[in-house]
C-alpha cells in the first residue's frame, strides 16, 4: 500500500444540471469552446440563455489540433476571457484544457498553469476527460500525444446525461466502448490500487449491462453511460491506461480511426493475452460470465452494434510492424499487467 488519490473537481451530475450554470456566479468574460454541432443541436443557445457576456470559440477539431489550441488562446486573450466552459466531447474538453493555459504556443509552453476558471460539461459518455488531468492533442509532427498536468483538473464537471441523447449511434458505440477500456487498463494497470479498482469494476458492470440498450438510443442506459464514463475517468485519473491505448494512438494517427473504437480494436484480444498469464477471475464472477471469452465476444458485439468491423484489414492496416513500434513508444505501454514485447505486440495485432 503506496499510494495517492488526487481528484479535485467538483462533479454535478444529473438531468438538466446545466442550468446549475445560473447560480455559480461565473466571472467574465465567458469563452465556450465548442464544435459546430454545439449550435446545430440548440446548446449554445441554452448557454445564452442562462449567461451573460458569452464568447462562442466553436473551432474544435476531433484528435485536438495544436493550432485550433493556439487560435483560442488569441480569442481567450482578445476578449478578456476569465471563465472557460467546454461542452462537447473529450476533444472540445482537452482543447479548451489546453487553451485555459493562455500559452502562446501550446508546443512550446512557458508553464502550463490555468490562468482561467475552466468548466467541462461533457455531450459523450466515454473519455472521461471531465474528471481528469489529462489533455490528448495531436502535434505539428502528426503525432498525438497526451500532456498530464494538474492545471488540467476541471474546477467543475456539469454531467448531465440529457446532452448525450442526440449522439448517434456510432459516437455512442465509439464513447462507450472507450470508457470500458478506461474502467479495465484502471482495474489491472500495474499502477493499480483498490480505490480505482473498486470504482473500475463497478463501472465495467454498469456499461456491460447499458451500453448495447444506450447504442439502441435508450435514454435511461444512456444517463447510466454518463455516470459510467466520469467514474471510469475518475479511475483511471488515477492509474492511467495500458496496451490498449498505447495501441490506439498510431490507429488514429495514421488511420483515423475514432479513438474509442481504436482502444477496443486491439482491446478484446488483449484480455484474452491478459488472462492468460494473470487470470481476470474478478471480473468475470462479477460480470456474472463463464470465460473471458463471453466479455471478448461483447466487445465485439458492441463494435459491429456501432456499425463498424472490429477487423484491423477492414481499416487498410496493412502495416502491423509500424503500429507496433509506435506503440511500443509510449510509455504506458508498461503498466501492462503482461510484458508486452514487439513479438507478443505482432501476435496481439495479428490475431
Ligand atoms: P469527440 O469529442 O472527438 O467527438 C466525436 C464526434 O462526436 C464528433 O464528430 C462530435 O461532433 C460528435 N458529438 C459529440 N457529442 C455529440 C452529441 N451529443 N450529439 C451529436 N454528436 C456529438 O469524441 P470523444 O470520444 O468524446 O473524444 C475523443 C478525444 O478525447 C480524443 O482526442 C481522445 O484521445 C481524447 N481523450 C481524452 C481523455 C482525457 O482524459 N483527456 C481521455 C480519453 C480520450
Amino acid at each position: 500500500m503506496n499510494y495517492q488519490f488526487y481528484m479535485p473537481t467538483k462533479v454535478i451530475i444529473g438531468k438538466n444540471k446545466l442550468e446549475e450554470l445560473k447560480n455559480m456566479n461565473l466571472e467574465n468574460n465567458i469563452m465556450i469552446v465548442c464544435e459546430k454541432f454545439a449550435y446545430n443541436l440548440g446548446y449554445i443557445d441554452r448557454l445564452k440563455e442562462i449567461l451573460d457576456n458569452v464568447f462562442v470559440f466553436d473551432e474544435v477539431e476531433p484528435n485536438p489540433p495544436t493550432y485550433v489550441i493556439n487560435n483560442g488562446v488569441k480569442f481567450a486573450l482578445e476578449n478578456n476571457i476569465k471563465t472557460i466552459i467546454a461542452l462537447g466531447g473529450g476533444s472540445s474538453i482537452d482543447t479548451a484544457k489546453a487553451i485555459s493555459c493562455l500559452e502562446e504556443d501550446i508546443e512550446n509552453p512557458k508553464e502550463l498553469k490555468r490562468k482561467t476558471k475552466l468548466i467541462a460539461i461533457p455531450t459523450t459518455s466515454g473519455t472521461g476527460s471531465e474528471v481528469t488531468n489529462v489533455g490528448v492533442y495531436t502535434f505539428s509532427n502528426n503525432l498525438k500525444k497526451p500532456l498530464v498536468t494538474d492545471s488540467f483538473w476541471p474546477d467543475i464537471s456539469i454531467v448531465d446525461p440529457t446532452l448525450t441523447y442526440s449522439m448517434p449511434k456510432n459516437v455512442t458505440g465509439s464513447t462507450g466502448l472507450d470508457a470500458f477500456t478506461h474502467a479495465i487498463e484502471s482495474y489491472w494497470a500495474l499502477s493499480t490500487q483498490n480505490i480505482s479498482k473498486s470504482i473500475a469494476l463497478k463501472t465495467m458492470k454498469l456499461i456491460f449491462e447499458n451500453l448495447e440498450k444506450s447504442i439502441d438510443g435508450d435514454k435511461k442506459a444512456r444517463d447510466v453511460m454518463s455516470e459510467a464514463s466520469m467514474m471510469a475517468g475518475i479511475a483511471f485519473s488515477q492509474t492511467r491506461t495500458t496496451a490498449a491505448h498505447a495501441i490506439s494512438f498510431p490507429l488514429t494517427n495514421i488511420y483515423k480511426i475514432p479513438h474509442g473504437l481504436a482502444c477496443a480494436l486491439s482491446l478484446y484480444k488483449l484480455i484474452e493475452y491478459v488472462n492468460n498469464e494473470n487470470p481476470l477471475e474478478e471480473i468475470i464472477n462479477y460480470l456474472e460470465l463463464n470465460s473471458i471469452n463471453e466479455l471478448s465476444s461483447w466487445i465485439k458485439k458492441m463494435i459491429e452494434k456501432s456499425g463498424y468491423s472490429f477487423k484491423l484489414r477492414d481499416y487498410g492496416v496493412n502495416n502491423l510492424e509500424e503500429i507496433a513500434d509506435i506503440s511500443l513508444k509510449a510509455n504506458i505501454i508498461e503498466l501492462t499487467p503482461i510484458k508486452i514485447d514487439k513479438e507478443k505486440l505482432m501476435n496481439l495485432l495479428k490475431d
